[in-house]
């Protein structure tokens, strides 16, 4: 930029001043090019609207210039130490945005005088929230294939109007409080020259939370479009990743995203190599070449009449050929998306046979702190052992060596102290979910934090979006009772605040489940009908009724009636599967209704009830990296950092192989219920029964 040009923006900034309408934020995404970025300030700073801010996200760009345009006008910039592309700069850049409405801008794109008041304009009204405008039909950069995009642009989004299915980032504007509301772009499909897959994903959202897109093409901008081979790459990324999710039916096919007459042209791309190849050596099959050709214009007759109008006929019959060519691309892409499916879904199938068969254990509770906001009478960590507790907890970085190490992880439960005190509780989720497949994530909270339990559950949604995610909050009475056993004050109201935020999230992730635990003990088996009352008919939430274990921290907790707990059980379970509130699988339904059985007959008769897998099947993880193999067993099988955070070289050891055969031979028997369900999993003699609670289950939901 030139000094003089830096002054002219400045003193246009000056003039800013126009405070009663509402103001902008401005947020543009920054990847080199600063020339581009240049025109696109300026043309920003140039609006005959003045009540904005600008933000650029500079994604760590190699070319410096792009940081010195941005601070020569003296714009927020903020530069980010790595580049994760799009998506994660124009969430950074909402996060740090002060305005009324959220304008995001590429920053290849030139702005009309009135672009930003048009904007502004169109949120007057107060049912619009979400708006995008129309692109010039004359690509900024010169050239053929450029000007073609553009026109193909201008189609799409008069096709689209009034109500486009999927956001288009290039340049959108989004009320700030509706743009909370929805959560942040996916960084994870916003990744990459031609990502996009996040304003597929984006559209869907908008809907479930029953907001509109509109579409007004009464002002426009101006872009920068691609070339030819950058066209053609960018197509095959982007309808990769669009066909992904509509065969993982996250978004659906539509005239927004992609129809089905276009996955049928690039087919018919993709056939046409073959057909001229098949031609040499049966020469009839030349003719089905013009045929292809004619098909696919008699497939999409408005964007040829389109481009016909626009451009005249020779320019008409010069895109037949490219189109055809980026159809091909995006065939190759749907191909590609299919393979991946399919191999996805066989992987997803043989992980139950890697379930048994894994080398490390399938099932994982993590303590991934040991500090709480509570101190409740039935726990069993030892608050008072202060050498234990200070040891320093595991950093995200350790964590991700440690899951590199295991296999397969299907179930895993992250627990604490308060798990949602740790900042990057989210991302240990995500590490596990991307290097394990993990499948069932359960997060067991006291709900005292509602702020943030929120923000990690609605970060591990959008993260982990195949994921079965359990929250279960823990209620161990109504009221002040709770508050008592659980010796915080205020408690419960909080915690009924973090249960009806959680719960609402339900209405757009059909992947959540929440429930209740109660742990049963000295402090509420007077009233625990009322408790699994309050829970399954008041809040109606499902119920899962831990037995009180391991050395308490009030010693008394232990003082418990059994036959409550076996006829409160039978009660419970009934509640739990006579509504669909339950989203449970359920096979693991199956299981949480017979291990209160196991347990009452195992306390009745002291008898073993199946051969314990801890060690082998299930293991334990401290925060400090110890890892065990059961909370009620004084055991530890040594820190994993000592054996460089491999969990297959801590199982090595001779010690652990002669304690999981110990256990086993010596019918080691206790009622702690998550070692009981993944333990009958392994016990075929238990499989009757398990059936039996599964047909039960079955009868009573139909
Ligand atoms: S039971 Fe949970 S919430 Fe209560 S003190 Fe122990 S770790 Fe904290
Ligand atoms: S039976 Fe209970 S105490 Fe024994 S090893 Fe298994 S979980 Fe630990």
């Amino acid at each position: 930029m030139t000094k003089a040009t830096a002054v002219s923006i400045q003193k246009k900034l000056s003039k800013t001043s126009d405070t009663t309408a509402p103001r902008l934020s401005v947020i543009i995404p920054a990847y080199n090019n600063p020339e581009m970025l240049r025109k696109c300030l300026e043309s920003v700073y140039d609006s005959n609207y003045k009540n904005f801010e600008v933000i650029v996200v500079d994604s760590a760009s190699p070319n410096k210039a792009v940081s010195d345009v941005a601070k020569e006008v003296n714009c927020k910039l903020i530069t980010l130490e790595k580049d994760y592309g799009v998506a994660n700069a124009r969430n950074i850049g909402a996060d740090n945005a002060k305005g009324d409405i959220l304008v995001f801008f590429d920053p290849d794109i030139v702005l009309e005088k009135d672009t930003l008041a048009n904007f502004s304009l169109a949120h007057e009204d107060p049912k619009v929230k979400i708006v995008q405008c129309q692109v010039d039909n004359k690509s900024l950069k010169p050239g053929f294939a450029a000007d073609l995009i553009a026109v193909i642009w201008e189609h799409q989004l008069n096709e689209m109007y009034p109500n486009p299915s999927f956001i288009s980032t290039m340049s959108c504007s989004i009320d700030r409080e509706v743009f909370k509301e929805l959560g942040q772009f996916n960084v994870q499909l916003g990744w990459g020259e031609g990502g996009g897959g996040e304003e597929f994903e984006m559209g869907t959202i908008i809907k479930q939370h029953n907001y509109t897109i509109y579409q007004n093409n009464s002002f426009k901008v101006h872009h920068h479009f691609q070339d030819f081979w950058p066209r053609f790459k960018t197509l095959y990324k982007r309808s990769y990743i669009y066909s992904k999710l509509v065969f993982d039916k996250e978004v659906s096919l539509n005239s927004g995203n992609g129809t089905a007459h276009q996955g049928i042209n690039s087919l018919l791309s993709v056939a046409m190599l073959p057909t001229i190849v098949a031609s040499f050596v049966f020469p009839p099959l030349l003719l089905a070449i013009p045929a292809i050709i004619l098909s696919q214009l008699a497939l999409e007759p408005k964007m040829y009449a389109h481009i016909l109008k626009v451009r005249g006929p020779k320019f008409f019959l010069a895109s037949i050929p490219v189109l055809h060519l980026w159809y091909l691309a995006m065939g190759v892409g749907v191909g590609r998306a299919f393979a991946t499916h399919v191999t996805t879904k066989t992987n997803r199938t043989l992980t139950w046979a890697n379930f048994f068969l894994s080398e490390t254990p399938s099932y994982v509770i993590f303590y991934v702190n040991a500090i709480c906001n509570a101190r409740c009478k039935h726990c069993f960590i030892n608050w008072d052992d202060q050498e234990k507790l200070s040891k320093k907890a595991l950093t995200l970085e350790e964590i991700q060596k440690i899951s590199k190490s295991f296999g397969k992880v299907k179930y895993m439960s992250l627990t604490g102290g308060e798990p949602t005190l740790r900042a990057d509780l989210a991302e240990i989720a995500r590490t596990f979910y991307n290097n394990n497949n993990l499948e069932i994530l359960n997060l067991i909270t006291n709900g005292f934090g509602p702020r943030k339990i929120i923000k990690d559950v609605k970060k591990i949604l959008r993260w982990c979006p195949k994921m079965h995610i359990q929250v279960h909050f823990s209620i161990d009475g109504i009221g002040k009772q709770h508050d008592e056993i659980r010796v915080v004050e205020g408690g419960f109201d909080k915690l009924l605040q973090s249960v009806e935020q959680v719960r609402a999230l339900q209405k757009f992730y059909p992947n959540l489940h929440v429930g209740v635990i109660t742990t049963y003990s000295k402090f509420n088996k007077h009233n625990i009908y009322d408790i699994i009352d309050y829970v399954t008919l008041k809040l109606k939430l499902p119920l899962y009724m831990n037995y009180v274990r391991g050395t308490t921290y009030d010693r008394s907790a232990k003082e418990i009636d059994l036959k409550t707990f076996k006829d409160a059980s039978k009660v419970v379970a009934i509640r739990n599967t006579s509504s669909q509130r339950n989203r449970i699988p359920r096979p693991i339904d199956a299981m949480n209704n017979l291990a209160p059985k196991l347990i009452t007959k195992l306390e009745e008769t002291n008898q073993w009830q199946t051969p314990c897998r801890v060690g082998s099947k299930m293991i334990e993880i401290g925060h400090d990296g110890t890892i065990f193999p059961c909370e009620i067993l004084n055991v530890n099988f040594g820190l994993i950092q000592d054996f460089n955070y491999d969990i297959r070289k801590i199982l090595a050891q001779d010690k652990v192989k002669k304690f999981v055969k110990d256990i086993v031979d010596e019918k080691c028997k206790c009622t702690w219920e998550c070692a009981l369900k993944n333990n009958m999993l392994y016990d075929p003699s238990k499989y009757p029964l398990l059936a039996k609670e599964y047909i039960s289950l079955l009868i009573r939901k139909n």
